[in-house]
């Protein structure tokens, strides 16, 4: 296919009321020359761009910028481009269902949407990649980016093998990917994070460059397999802790702790009865997070070679509770029993992670640390009733592994949970879609959507 020539913007030619937007190709005011009334025409010019080519405005403020149409004069403006594009994603929210060994992984499937503005583009290339991400937050070397940052390719659509002109309006083309089951989801740790970014890229073939990126927000849920017992013994004492917790618990919302101490009453001595009598308890959830920090080529020597890395490691509570009452005190069973039943949540200010295990390097886990702080009382001689402190107080401090994973089949779809980005927000309604006579070669463009 010949490659065009010329200006690409006939907008920009025929637009022109004043001689004030020079020549596209140097793009270059000159204030000196300008008259009052030339001024004030220059400044209708640019509304008359803006009505003419609503790309003007969503670009404001993005960063790519191809040298060719550069309005260096007016910072306000980035330059006009010939289309934009959009990321419409269709699938539903992105989660894996199970451990990384047992996932099926999850679907993606969407459109992008390229919305030509001039009246035709000719496109050179035209790419999407998925990309993982990690973004170290203590890399080897501060404030360098290849030490902090490591980005994977997934998978790449080429949407042309040739270059394909488009005529003003919308043009789709469908992707789709099924994410692996055994990758992490999106992390955001205080030491690291996992993330998932759709990145595309369209080159048209006087070098403008159209660019959109979006996030996805890939989440795993971990099936409940029935509650979990445990059992805490506490030698030289008598005292037996019994636990039952939920095999998983969420981010968001309170879980059930059972706990029954036995054991508490002792009678080996001749009338002497002593007794374990709670006074107090406290439960703390603690995230621990580790990763490993690797170094770039550059900084490789600064930890000893390639391939090595640095670990780092942090506690975190995400929420606990002092407990002064509630318990059931029963002395009279054999051994005696405590009984107690209460709620915990995940305090949610603290944005918990949900477990990971990446072999990026960075793993979160969390664990329930429950203290009951018993004091011994006793009862001496025949029929009496009134009991004395011993003096003798004990802390049982219990440890137990918690699951934090996200809630299978009730996940709020990841663009419900997140602003609307910029390029979301149409600048006016959406037209009625029409249909039009493809330009260009059909067989290249069919082959090359290798999304099945
Ligand atoms: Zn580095």
């Amino acid at each position: 296919m010949p490659m065009p020539t010329g200006i690409r913007s006939s907008a920009l030619k025929t637009s022109k009321p004043s001689q004030i937007t020079a020549d596209p190709t140097t793009d270059r005011p000159e204030p000196e020359r300008k008259t009052s009334t030339e001024r004030k025409a220059g400044v209708m010019d640019i509304f008359h761009h803006k009505e003419k080519r609503n790309s003007l405005v969503p670009n404001i403020g993005r960063s790519s910028s191809p040298a060719k149409s550069s309005p260096k004069n007016s910072p306000k403006l980035a330059p006009a481009k010939p289309a934009k594009l959009v990321i419409d994603i269709e699938s539903p929210p992105l989660v894996f269902h199970g451990n990384t060994s047992q996932s099926s992984g999850a679907l993606l499937s969407g459109q992008l949407l390229l919305t030509v503005t001039d009246p035709e583009l000719t496109l050179q290339t035209f790419e999407m990649c998925l990309m993982a991400r990690v973004t170290f937050k203590k890399p080897v070397q501060k404030d360098c980016p290849k030490c902090a940052i490591k980005d994977t390719e997934l998978f790449q659509w080429k949407f042309l093998t040739d270059s394909t002109k488009f005529k003003r309006g919308d043009h789709t083309f469908p992707f789709s990917y099924l994410l692996p089951g055994h990758i992490p989801a999106t992390s955001h740790g205080g030491l690291g994070e996992i993330d998932y970014i759709l990145d595309c890229k369209a080159l048209s073939t006087l070098s403008d460059s159209i660019t959109v990126q979006r996030p996805l927000n890939v989440q795993r849920a971990l099936q409940p397999t029935g509650d979990k017992v445990s059992i805490r013994v506490f030698p030289p004492t008598n005292l037996t802790a019994r636990i039952i917790l939920p095999s998983v618990i969420h981010p968001i919302g309170e879980f059930p702790i059972s706990m029954s101490l036995t054991g508490i009453t002792d009678h080996s001595l001749k009338n002497i009865e002593r007794r374990w009598r709670v006074r107090r308890m406290n439960w703390r959830i603690d995230e621990h997070t580790k990763i490993i920090s690797p170094a770039c080529s550059k900084h490789a020597a600064k930890i000893g070679g390639e391939g090595k890395g640095i670990l780092h490691e942090e506690v975190r509570s995400l929420g606990g509770e002092d407990l002064k009452s509630g318990w059931k005190t029963d002395f009279d069973t054999q051994g005696g029993q405590i009984d107690y039943e209460f709620s915990a949540a995940l305090k949610s200010s603290s944005r918990p992670l949900c477990d990971v295990a990446s072999p990026t390097g960075l793993e979160a886990w969390h664990n329930l640390v429950l203290e009951i702080i018993v004091a011994e009382e006793q009862i001496a001689g025949v029929g009496k009733k009134t009991a004395i402190p011993t003096g003798s107080a004990r802390v049982l401090r219990m440890q137990f592994k918690l699951v934090v994973t996200e809630r299978g089949g009730m996940g709020i779809s990841w663009d419900e949970e997140m602003p609307p980005m910029y390029e979301d927000v149409p600048g006016s309604p959406p037209g009625y879609t029409k249909m039009e006579d493809f330009d260009g070669d059909l067989s290249d463009v069919e082959l090359e959507r290798p999304n099945r």
